[in-house]
Protein backbone atom coordinates (compact mmCIF):
# COMPACT_ATOMS: atom_id res chain seq x y z
CA UNK A 1 0.00 0.00 0.00
CA UNK A 2 1.87 3.37 -1.43
CA UNK A 3 1.55 6.41 1.28
CA UNK A 4 0.91 9.55 -0.46
CA UNK A 5 0.71 12.97 1.68
CA UNK A 6 -0.37 16.33 0.20
CA UNK A 7 1.01 19.41 1.08
CA UNK A 8 -1.76 21.63 0.27
CA UNK A 9 -3.08 24.63 1.83
CA UNK A 10 -5.95 25.33 -0.40
CA UNK A 11 -8.65 22.73 1.94
CA UNK A 12 -10.90 21.75 -1.44
CA UNK A 13 -8.23 20.93 -3.97
CA UNK A 14 -6.43 19.09 -1.14
CA UNK A 15 -9.71 16.86 -0.29
CA UNK A 16 -10.41 16.20 -4.10
CA UNK A 17 -7.00 14.84 -4.70
CA UNK A 18 -7.37 12.66 -1.28
CA UNK A 19 -10.94 11.61 -2.72
CA UNK A 20 -8.94 10.80 -6.19
CA UNK A 21 -5.80 9.22 -4.91
CA UNK A 22 -8.22 6.91 -2.12
CA UNK A 23 -9.88 6.03 -5.27
CA UNK A 24 -6.77 4.50 -6.40
CA UNK A 25 -6.16 2.42 -3.04
CA UNK A 26 -3.69 5.39 -1.95
CA UNK A 27 -3.46 5.80 1.57
CA UNK A 28 -2.81 9.32 1.95
CA UNK A 29 -2.19 12.13 4.43
CA UNK A 30 -3.11 15.93 4.28
CA UNK A 31 -0.54 18.59 5.68
CA UNK A 32 -2.52 21.91 4.79
CA UNK A 33 1.14 24.10 5.95
CA UNK A 34 4.69 23.76 5.03
CA UNK A 35 5.48 23.57 8.52
CA UNK A 36 3.18 20.30 9.30
CA UNK A 37 4.11 18.87 5.88
CA UNK A 38 7.99 19.43 6.35
CA UNK A 39 7.33 17.78 10.26
CA UNK A 40 5.76 15.10 8.57
CA UNK A 41 8.25 14.12 5.54
CA UNK A 42 10.87 13.99 8.50
CA UNK A 43 9.06 11.79 11.17
CA UNK A 44 7.07 9.46 8.63
CA UNK A 45 7.89 8.04 5.30
CA UNK A 46 5.85 8.28 2.60
CA UNK A 47 6.69 6.84 -1.22
CA UNK A 48 5.14 9.97 -2.29
CA UNK A 49 4.71 13.71 -1.16
CA UNK A 50 2.50 15.58 -3.57
CA UNK A 51 3.81 19.58 -2.39
CA UNK A 52 2.39 22.90 -3.48
CA UNK A 53 4.85 25.26 -3.76
CA UNK A 54 2.24 28.42 -3.08
CA UNK A 55 2.12 28.21 0.66
CA UNK A 56 1.46 30.16 3.50
CA UNK A 57 4.62 30.68 5.70
CA UNK A 58 7.51 28.04 4.38
CA UNK A 59 7.07 27.63 0.72
CA UNK A 60 6.79 24.31 -1.23
CA UNK A 61 10.69 24.88 -2.69
CA UNK A 62 11.91 25.94 1.01
CA UNK A 63 10.50 22.97 1.86
CA UNK A 64 12.02 21.03 -0.92
CA UNK A 65 15.52 22.33 -0.70
CA UNK A 66 15.94 21.51 3.30
CA UNK A 67 14.69 17.85 2.55
CA UNK A 68 17.25 17.12 -0.58
CA UNK A 69 20.15 19.40 1.61
CA UNK A 70 19.12 16.69 4.59
CA UNK A 71 19.84 13.85 1.68
CA UNK A 72 16.13 13.04 1.68
CA UNK A 73 15.45 11.36 -1.01
CA UNK A 74 11.26 11.07 -1.09
CA UNK A 75 9.88 11.49 -4.53
CA UNK A 76 8.45 14.78 -4.95
CA UNK A 77 5.34 15.96 -7.20
CA UNK A 78 5.26 20.06 -7.12
CA UNK A 79 2.46 21.78 -8.02
CA UNK A 80 2.81 25.20 -9.53
CA UNK A 81 0.57 27.92 -10.94
CA UNK A 82 -0.14 27.65 -14.89
CA UNK A 83 2.21 30.98 -15.71
CA UNK A 84 4.39 30.26 -12.94
CA UNK A 85 7.59 28.59 -15.11
CA UNK A 86 10.30 30.04 -12.57
CA UNK A 87 8.37 27.52 -10.08
CA UNK A 88 9.14 24.99 -12.57
CA UNK A 89 12.37 25.41 -13.08
CA UNK A 90 13.30 26.00 -9.83
CA UNK A 91 11.35 22.83 -8.33
CA UNK A 92 13.50 20.91 -10.83
CA UNK A 93 16.65 22.15 -9.67
CA UNK A 94 15.56 21.78 -6.37
CA UNK A 95 15.37 18.26 -6.74
CA UNK A 96 11.96 17.67 -7.51
CA UNK A 97 10.95 13.99 -9.15
CA UNK A 98 7.98 15.85 -11.77
CA UNK A 99 5.89 18.82 -11.52
CA UNK A 100 2.46 19.28 -12.55
CA UNK A 101 0.24 22.41 -13.70
CA UNK A 102 -2.46 23.63 -12.09
CA UNK A 103 -5.03 23.11 -13.11
CA UNK A 104 -4.73 19.55 -13.94
CA UNK A 105 -6.94 16.86 -15.28
CA UNK A 106 -7.06 14.05 -12.14
CA UNK A 107 -6.24 11.23 -14.74
CA UNK A 108 -3.11 12.88 -15.52
CA UNK A 109 -1.96 13.10 -12.29
CA UNK A 110 -2.89 9.41 -11.19
CA UNK A 111 -0.80 8.60 -14.43
CA UNK A 112 2.38 10.67 -13.18
CA UNK A 113 2.40 9.01 -10.08
CA UNK A 114 2.36 5.63 -11.36
CA UNK A 115 5.35 6.75 -13.50
CA UNK A 116 7.26 7.84 -10.59
CA UNK A 117 6.49 4.81 -8.45
CA UNK A 118 7.65 2.49 -11.06
CA UNK A 119 10.55 4.56 -11.81
CA UNK A 120 12.04 5.82 -8.05
CA UNK A 121 14.68 7.93 -7.05
CA UNK A 122 17.56 5.77 -7.34
CA UNK A 123 16.52 2.09 -8.91
CA UNK A 124 19.63 0.56 -10.16
CA UNK A 125 19.39 0.71 -13.54
CA UNK A 126 22.34 -1.20 -15.93
CA UNK A 127 20.98 0.05 -19.62
CA UNK A 128 19.66 3.15 -20.80
CA UNK A 129 17.84 3.80 -24.05
CA UNK A 130 16.07 6.29 -26.23
CA UNK A 131 15.29 6.12 -29.76
CA UNK A 132 18.38 4.60 -31.43
CA UNK A 133 20.44 5.03 -28.24
CA UNK A 134 21.35 3.17 -25.63
CA UNK A 135 23.54 2.89 -22.86
CA UNK A 136 25.15 0.57 -21.27
CA UNK A 137 26.07 1.70 -18.09
CA UNK A 138 28.24 -1.15 -16.40
CA UNK A 139 31.12 -0.76 -19.35
CA UNK A 140 30.21 2.67 -20.30
CA UNK A 141 30.09 2.33 -23.87
CA UNK A 142 27.26 4.58 -25.90
CA UNK A 143 25.94 3.24 -29.53
CA UNK A 144 23.65 4.99 -31.84
CA UNK A 145 21.67 2.93 -34.49
CA UNK A 146 24.25 -0.09 -33.52
CA UNK A 147 27.53 2.02 -34.10
CA UNK A 148 29.67 2.90 -31.08
CA UNK A 149 30.00 6.22 -29.93
CA UNK A 150 33.36 7.99 -28.82
CA UNK A 151 32.53 9.46 -26.00
CA UNK A 152 34.62 11.50 -23.45
CA UNK A 153 33.81 10.21 -19.42
CA UNK A 154 32.13 13.11 -19.19
CA UNK A 155 30.21 13.35 -22.41
CA UNK A 156 28.95 9.92 -21.22
CA UNK A 157 28.00 11.16 -17.90
CA UNK A 158 25.98 14.17 -19.69
CA UNK A 159 24.21 12.02 -22.24
CA UNK A 160 22.93 9.10 -19.46
CA UNK A 161 21.89 12.03 -17.47
CA UNK A 162 19.72 13.04 -20.06
CA UNK A 163 18.92 10.18 -21.23
CA UNK A 164 17.63 9.31 -17.54
CA UNK A 165 15.61 12.87 -18.33
CA UNK A 166 13.88 11.97 -21.63
CA UNK A 167 11.33 13.92 -22.52
CA UNK A 168 11.31 16.61 -19.43
CA UNK A 169 13.71 20.06 -19.22
CA UNK A 170 17.11 20.24 -17.82
CA UNK A 171 18.15 23.31 -16.69
CA UNK A 172 22.24 24.14 -16.90
CA UNK A 173 22.39 24.34 -13.00
CA UNK A 174 20.77 21.20 -12.37
CA UNK A 175 23.68 19.74 -14.68
CA UNK A 176 26.02 21.86 -12.84
CA UNK A 177 24.80 20.29 -9.34
CA UNK A 178 24.07 16.76 -10.39
CA UNK A 179 27.11 16.71 -13.03
CA UNK A 180 29.85 18.82 -11.65
CA UNK A 181 28.31 19.12 -8.10
CA UNK A 182 28.62 22.62 -8.66
CA UNK A 183 26.22 24.54 -6.77
CA UNK A 184 26.75 28.31 -7.37
CA UNK A 185 25.19 29.53 -10.60
CA UNK A 186 28.29 31.01 -12.03
CA UNK A 187 28.62 31.96 -15.57
CA UNK A 188 31.56 30.08 -16.11
CA UNK A 189 30.05 26.77 -15.31
CA UNK A 190 27.81 27.46 -17.54
CA UNK A 191 30.21 28.03 -20.16
CA UNK A 192 32.07 24.57 -19.56
CA UNK A 193 28.50 22.91 -19.80
CA UNK A 194 27.41 24.26 -23.53
CA UNK A 195 31.20 23.45 -24.58
CA UNK A 196 30.70 19.51 -23.60
CA UNK A 197 26.93 19.89 -24.54
CA UNK A 198 27.99 21.34 -28.28
CA UNK A 199 30.63 18.26 -28.46
CA UNK A 200 27.96 15.52 -26.97
CA UNK A 201 26.13 17.13 -29.96
CA UNK A 202 27.91 16.33 -32.75
CA UNK A 203 28.87 13.15 -31.83
CA UNK A 204 25.29 11.43 -31.23
CA UNK A 205 23.42 13.97 -33.44
CA UNK A 206 25.25 15.14 -36.65
CA UNK A 207 25.35 11.90 -38.96
CA UNK A 208 21.89 11.32 -38.05
CA UNK A 209 18.87 13.28 -39.69
CA UNK A 210 16.49 12.40 -36.23
CA UNK A 211 18.20 14.98 -33.84
CA UNK A 212 17.67 14.00 -30.30
CA UNK A 213 18.96 16.48 -28.42
CA UNK A 214 17.64 20.17 -28.28
CA UNK A 215 17.91 23.49 -26.81
CA UNK A 216 15.08 25.24 -25.16
CA UNK A 217 16.20 29.43 -24.95
CA UNK A 218 16.11 30.22 -21.48
CA UNK A 219 15.76 27.36 -20.14
CA UNK A 220 18.37 24.87 -20.90
CA UNK A 221 17.88 21.15 -22.75
CA UNK A 222 16.15 18.48 -23.89
CA UNK A 223 16.27 14.67 -25.51
CA UNK A 224 12.95 14.09 -27.00
CA UNK A 225 12.28 12.93 -30.50
CA UNK A 226 11.67 15.22 -33.28
CA UNK A 227 7.58 15.80 -34.43
CA UNK A 228 7.21 14.95 -37.41
CA1 LIG B 1 -1.47 26.86 -2.31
Amino acid sequence: MHQILIVEDEIKIAHSLQQVLEGEGYVVRIAMTGEEGFFLINTEIFDIVILDIMLPGRSGLEILEALRSHDNQTLVLILTARDALEDRISGLDSGADDYMVKPFAASELLARIRVLLRRGRSEPVFQLQFADLSLDLVVREAQRGGQPLDLTAKEFDLLAYLLRHQGRFITRSMIARDLWQETTRATPMDNVIDVHMARLRRKVDKDFPEKLIHTIRGIGFIMKREES
